[in-house]
Parts: C-alpha cells; structure tokens; sequence
C-alpha cells in the first residue's frame, strides 16, 4: 500500500453511533429522555448511556456522535477512512438502524439541502479533488461505480437502463445477478450495469437515477426502500505515469434495511418472509463482522447475499466502519437497545 493512512486501527472494524434529533412533528412520542452522554464534549464522545424502564444500560464505541452533530463534524471522523479507498484499500461503510433513525440522512443527507449532503456525496467530492490533485505527481485515476439493492435475497441493478421495461420480483427479466469473485479479489456481479464516472457531479446524476429506480420498484412491488439494502460501489485505479505504480482501492456505501424486529401483534405471509428475510441478513453481517473482529478462522460469508456481494471487501487488510444510528424518542427505546446491543457485539 502506498502511503501509509495515519489511522490508528484497533483491529479494522470501528463503530460509530449517532442520535438523531427530535423532529419536530413527532412530539407525542417524546416523553423523558432516553440517552446521556457520560464523557460529554461539545458533539461527540465515546460514551452513550440508554435509560428504559428505569434500568441504566452503558455502552462504548469508537465514537458516539450527539444529536447536534452536523453532517460537516460526522465526515471530518471518516475523511480518512475515504482516502484510504484513494490508497488502495477496500472500504465498507454501513449505516445500521431502525427505520426513520437517520440511516439515510447520515448516507446521503437531506434532498435539496446542500450545507445536510451526507457522506456519499462529501466522499465524492473529497475522492474527485484528490486525484486532481495527484495529477500533478503522475498519478492518473479511473472510477467505476455500480448501484445495486439487495430485497429479500435478490438482487436489483439500480442503473440498469432497461429497468423500466418488463420488471419481475427478480429484476430485469433474464438478468441473473450472479456473484462471482476472481482470485485477486476482485467482485463480478454478472449482468450488473458499471459506469465509468469522470465527476462528482456523473455520480450525483447516477445516484439520482438509482433513487428513480428504487422509487420505482416500490410503487410497482408496494415494498419501501426501507425494507432493502442499498449498496454504492465505487472501485478506483490509480496508476502513476512516471513510476509506473498501480493502486487499485474499492469504496462501498451501504445504507442498510430497517433492523425493527416484527411486532408481536404477527405479521404474516409477504410481510412476514420479507421481515425474517431482513433480520437473516442483518444478522449474517453481524455474524460475519464479529468472527472477523475475533480472528476467527470460520466466517460465514455465504450465509447472506450481502455479505458473500461483499466478502472480498470485509477482513483481510479492508476497513470497515459501521454506523449505528439511534432514534431519541421513548416510543424507540426498545429498537434502540437492540441496536445498541448489536453494535457492541460487533464493536
Ligand atoms: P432512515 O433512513 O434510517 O429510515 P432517515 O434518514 O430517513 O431514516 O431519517 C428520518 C427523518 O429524520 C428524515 O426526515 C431525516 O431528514 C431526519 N433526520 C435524520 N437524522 C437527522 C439529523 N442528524 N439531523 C436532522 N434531521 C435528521
Ligand atoms: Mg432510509
């Protein structure tokens, strides 16, 4: 690897946290406060304790950002983490949580709201300006992105042109979305549509049309966007003109399906099998992240389409980081335990 990151890694897997703030149109849930931060400072920490039913719960993480972070102080902790993508590293980020905790603000940020882009669109802009700059010591880029989400096991390419003709459950018909690894580690997903991208602003336009396609799938298939995994991959080469170095780095985004459990009161048929669907996926990555944090010799990556998609790209020398995004209102404080308790496990 080229130039050695300054990132001091405890293992390569962090954990980060991040409540959200009260919106302001969901008052009749908001009685009492749920978290304290213990080792307060300004918006982040490390300390995140969880009051329910009067029972104190305290958990530790790599960082825990309050609800007054900004989208600005959330990406200056994973700057680096994107450069190492540039330095020829495989990164995974994922956005974990229940629905409506602020996975997707946290990913992407707030629609029309430049000062609240999240950190896809700040990563793009952070990756173009750098390798204009690397221009001047020879150093000459290529990105590949690819948009694909993953809904109950199958998986559908978001920036296939023909996605609006003859769309089943699976896709496009004919389109068999295979995953295959090559022994340089390297992902192939047969059939899926790759974009060469040149700006931030090609990958602002893509994002769009990808959002177009999965708005679309859910009015067709009446299932949300929330109940899918959206994966973003952005692969880049490097190769340098004067010393003939080559880097070749794999960036990959993921804002995860909804983690709330099924209600008592039973969902059945398509919703039921959506729902275990979810939690058998979430639950593979949970078990693949935590053999790889406990070096242990077995990781079950085959268990889920994610995390076989995203095999080459987790353990070994890659970089993950999880974000656990947490909703502050009381009505949540049951979601938000199990969250919590899935991110330390992880942790
Ligand atoms: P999820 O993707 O986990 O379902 P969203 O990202 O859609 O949740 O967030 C739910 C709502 O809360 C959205 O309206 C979003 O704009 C808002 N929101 C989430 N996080 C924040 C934040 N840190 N600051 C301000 N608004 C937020
Ligand atoms: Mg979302």
């Amino acid at each position: 690897k080229l130039h050695n990151t300054i990132l001091e890694l405890k293992g390569n897997i962090r954990v980060f946290c991040r409540v959200r703030p009260h919106l302001s149109d969901d008052s009749s849930s908001n009685h009492g406060k749920v978290f304290s931060y213990p080792t307060l400072t300004e918006c982040l920490g490390r300390n995140i304790d969880m009051t329910q039913n009067g029972q104190k719960h305290s958990f530790i993480f790599d960082k825990v950002f309050m609800p007054n972070a900004s989208q600005e102080e959330v990406f200056i902790e994973i700057s680096q983490l994107v450069q190492s993508a540039l330095d020829g590293y495989k990164v995974c980020i994922f956005a974990y949580g229940q629905t409506g905790s602020g996975k997707t603000y946290t990913m992407m940020g707030k629609p029309g709201q430049p000062d609240e882009k999240g950190l896809i669109p700040r990563s793009l802009e952070q990756i173009f300006q750098t390798t204009q700059a690397l221009r001047r010591q020879g150093w000459r880029y290529e990105m590949q992105v690819s948009m694909l989400e993953i809904y109950k096991e199958t998986i559908r390419d978001l920036l296939s042109i023909n996605r609006d003709s003859s769309r089943t459950e699976n896709g496009v018909v004919g389109k068999q979305y295979m995953i295959k690894h090559d022994t340089n580690g390297n992902t192939q997903v047969s059939d899926l549509t790759i974009v060469d991208v040149r700006s931030s602003r090609e990958v602002s336009f893509l994002l769009e049309q990808a959002s177009h396609s999965r708005s679309v799938g859910k009015t067709q298939m009446n299932e949300q966007s929330s109940r899918s995994h959206f994966v973003f991959t952005m692969r880049i080469t490097g190769v340098n003109e004067s010393t003939e170095q080559q880097v070749q780095g794999v960036l990959n985004l993921i804002d995860l399906a909804g983690s709330e459990r099924l209600s008592k009161s039973g969902s059945t048929g398509d919703r039921l099998k959506e729902t275990q669907a979810i939690n058998k996926s979430l639950s593979s990555l949970a078990d693949v992240i935590f053999a790889l944090a406990k070096k242990e010799d077995h990781v079950p990556f085959r268990n889920s389409k994610l995390t076989y998609l995203l095999q080459p790209c987790l353990g070994g020398d890659s970089k993950t980081l999880m974000f656990v995004n947490l909703s502050p209102e009381s009505s949540s404080a049951g979601e938000s335990l199990c969250s919590l308790r899935f991110a330390a496990r992880v942790n």
